[in-house]
């Protein structure tokens, strides 16, 4: 008789031998209660790939403003409860440099789809490569096209824009006036212009089934993504979405680990979102096959208007103390903090892997 397990154990090793599941393979996999097994597997595959060491990220939030309305996000222009800022590039260049005494060594731009001058965002980028040693990231949803190659020319190293759902049904109910396939095509520019390329999904989106996770598991790994954030969707009391569940640490968990097993060498983090959900989420995210840790540097007069879900600005009020909490806590799961890899290095292994 197939049990639950030997039929997680032969797909595991299936994926592990380098084949590509089904959809229907990755579906009956996420509707198995609790694998422990799964998780194990991704916590050796992470082990053996990134060894113990835990990536940091340092984010700065530049600016809440969105043009766009997103059902699952507070920052939608709809919410006029929310107090709007956008931060001057000196505020910025404080935030970067605490980001590099921190010892961090990647800087994470965020914002919403504000319409920010492409030029002055490249005049930020050039600015904190002069001043700092810092790798960039750049986290500020869809622009036109010729704004990714004046970015990369900048100096930005990485462009992280989440697919949110491979379903185009239910993206295309929970992101009006955005489009699925316009998403798709900046993704896959990003491959092209060499940014390393960050992209990632919501895990627990009403309607969403095992199926639609596991197109974005198959899409995710057809793109050959570098960076891969998967967080559970956590309903915001001023969006429509304000009275449906959220998602499930659990699925989440094993959205990750399965994304580890199929890209085994992407940078994969610990969600915030997970780490509200679940006050050992991170913990249990960094046993289950992730391997970065983000670090909001968001100055405090700002960082609780950048209110995407409930929870977030809490735990970011508790930024003072996190780096050192979360070294003991580090400490504790016998993990350590690790250095980037140079640049250029992991564009030549990104470009092995899209190439596969
Ligand atoms: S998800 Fe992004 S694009 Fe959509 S409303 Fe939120 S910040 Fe704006």
């Amino acid at each position: 008789m197939i049990t639950g397990e030997s039929f997680l154990k032969e797909k595991l090793t299936h994926i592990m031998d380098g084949e590509t599941p089904s959809r229907e393979e990755l579906a009956a996999i996420l509707a198995l209660p609790s694998p422990e097994y799964l998780y194990h597997t991704a916590d050796l595959i992470r082990q053996e790939q990134c060894h113990d060491a835990v990536l940091l990220r340092g984010i700065i939030e530049i600016s809440n403003v969105c043009n766009q309305s997103c059902h699952y996000c507070g920052l939608r222009k709809e919410n006029k409860t929310l107090f709007r800022y956008r931060m001057t590039e000196e505020e910025i260049m404080d935030a970067a440099q605490k980001i590099q005494r921190a010892d961090i060594s990647t800087a994470v731009l965020q914002s919403g789809e504000d319409k920010t001058d492409a030029k002055r965002l490249c005049d930020l980028i050039r600015r904190i490569r002069t001043e700092s040693d810092l790798f960039i990231t750049l986290s500020l949803g869809e622009r036109p096209a010729g704004d990714y190659l004046a970015f990369r020319e900048a100096g930005a190293d990485r462009y992280l824009l989440k697919h949110e759902t491979a379903s185009k049904q239910l993206f295309e109910i929970l992101r009006p006036g955005s489009s699925y396939n316009s998403r798709r095509e900046a993704l896959r520019l990003f491959k092209e212009l060499e940014l390393e390329t960050g992209t990632g999904c919501m895990v627990g989106l009403p309607g969403q089934t095992p199926e639609d996770l596991a197109d974005d598991l198959l899409y995710m790994k057809a793109l050959g993504a570098d960076m891969i954030g998967i967080g559970p969707f956590i309903p915001h009391p001023e969006t429509p979405l304000a009275h449906c569940p959220p998602g499930t640490t659990e699925m989440t968990l094993k959205m990750i680990s399965l994304t580890r097993l199929l890209l085994p060498r992407a940078n994969i983090p610990a969600t915030t979102s997970l780490g509200v959900l679940d006050s050992t989420g991170r913990r249990k995210a960094l046993q289950s096959g992730a391997n970065v840790v983000m670090l909001d540097f968001t100055p405090e007069n700002y960082r609780r208007h950048y209110d995407i879900y409930p929870g977030k600005t809490y735990v970011a009020r508790e930024q003072d103390h996190t780096l050192r909490l979360l070294r003991q806590e580090l400490e504790a799961m016998g993990r350590t903090i690790g250095r980037d890899r140079p640049r250029g290095e992991i564009l030549k292994t990104s470009a092995k892997t899209a190439s596969k």
